[in-house]
């Protein structure tokens, strides 16, 4: 699809997007300002998973002129006149909701963190989103659309069969997965109550280039690259369905363009596996590439499971497919090769982060 031309058939010119300094929101923040005029306002409080320099270099690759469609805002959604000031001051003719705190461990361990940015944060920027859209004129109102970002985790966890889809019933089991599974109420409330047009998607796990090395599969490539043992949670048989980021970008900026206002839409890999799957695959790729005396599987250690581990996530993924013409563009096998050779080439940026935050890296379990 030529976004921009997309973009300029809707009179879309200027968006408001919340964490686009940390993973996914970055790559969509990078896709938006390379591939569209888009003015590009990014609302984020920068936390320790943020990486605003990704972006920074990105603008100075695309230039003086694009660069200046850049706009980055340094608030915390958990204060409330920050992010009203915000949205009246960015006029967007679009709001896009990435920002949260996202790592479930971490939800164990300080899970007021989460209530924090991902319930109060979400409650502030819907009340500054529906102050701002009952003042907009006629013309903006139409085109306006709230898209929160969310996960398949709300829904909690799948035996051995069946997919999550639209219709399931939300049983979230972490702190993390129930402070998005709120947020989701909440912005399906705000449509119903107050008509905000709102779209909700659901993604299954992302991985790609720039994934803060506390989640799986970075910090399983850093320490195999680093001889380092690498603890697999219980048996390591919980299963994940996964998405390449650009792909997830792709479905995000599909929904926004062609979805429904009030709909959600569920998107996944449609490629399972159990973390023990995964980090063998991973070690068999190391060989090949970064082969070491030993066999990199050699360093697996299987620990004492995370309390409330979801054993199985899986998603059909066939509304968004169907009735909006999304389908991922990359299978596995090429995605966790481009992943792993980039964080090979990259491996300093883990390592500058290693040395400001140790505590991720020794981390009990995967
Ligand atoms: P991330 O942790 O890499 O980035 C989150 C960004 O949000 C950071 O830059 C952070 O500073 C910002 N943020 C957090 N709290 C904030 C607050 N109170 N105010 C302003 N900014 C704040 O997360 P991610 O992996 O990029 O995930 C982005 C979104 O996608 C989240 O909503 C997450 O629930 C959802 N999601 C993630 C995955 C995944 O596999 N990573 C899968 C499905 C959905």
């Amino acid at each position: 699809m030529d976004l921009n031309s997309a973009f300029l058939k809707k009179e879309i010119k200027k968006i408001l997007v919340t964490g686009g300094s940390g993973f996914i929101g970055g790559h969509f923040v990078r896709r938006v300002l390379s591939s569209t005029n888009l003015k590009v306002y990014n609302l984020d409080k920068l936390n320790y998973a943020s990486n605003e320099q990704s972006i920074e270099r990105h603008l100075q690759s695309l230039g003086s002129e694009k660069a200046s469609n850049y706009n980055l805002l340094k608030v915390d959604l958990y204060d409330k006149k920050d992010t009203y000031k915000s949205v009246y001051e960015s006029s967007p003719d679009l709001i896009i909701h990435f920002a949260a705190e996202s790592h479930v461990d971490k939800s164990i361990d300080t899970p007021d963190e989460f209530v924090n940015s991902n319930i109060i944060g979400t409650f502030n920027i819907l009340e500054a989103s529906r102050n701002y859209f009952l003042n907009l004129d006629k013309n903006k109102k139409n085109k306006f659309i709230f898209h929160h970002i969310s996960t398949d985790e709300v829904f909690g966890s799948l035996g051995l069969t069946g997919k999550f889809s639209e219709k399931s019933p939300y049983q979230p089991s972490s702190p993390y997965s129930s402070s998005k599974a709120a947020s989701d109420l909440l912005v399906n409330a705000w449509s119903k109550t107050y008509n905000l047009p709102v779209i909700l998607t659901n993604c299954s796990n992302n991985y790609g280039p720039f994934q803060f090395p506390e989640k799986l599969i970075p910090l399983t490539i850093y320490k195999a690259l680093n001889n380092d043992s690498i603890p697999i949670y219980g048996d390591g048989l919980n299963v994940r369905d996964w998405l390449f980021v650009e792909d997830h970008i792709d479905a995000i900026l599909t929904a926004l363009l062609r979805g429904k206002v009030g709909e959600s839409y569920c998107i996944g890999g449609g490629k399972e596996l159990t973390n023990k799957q995964l980090v063998r695959i991973i070690c068999e790729k190391l060989d090949k590439i970064y082969p070491s005396k030993k066999k990199h599987s050699n360093l697996i250690k299987y620990v004492a499971n995370r309390p409330g581990h979801d054993m199985r996530y899986a998603i059909d993924s066939q509304k968004i497919k169907n009735e909006l013409g999304w389908e991922p563009k990359h299978d596995f096998e090429k995605g966790i090769t481009k992943t792993i050779k980039w964080y090979i080439e990259n491996i300093s940026w883990i390592e500058s982060i290693s040395k400001k935050n140790k505590e991720f890296f020794l981390r009990q379990g995967l």
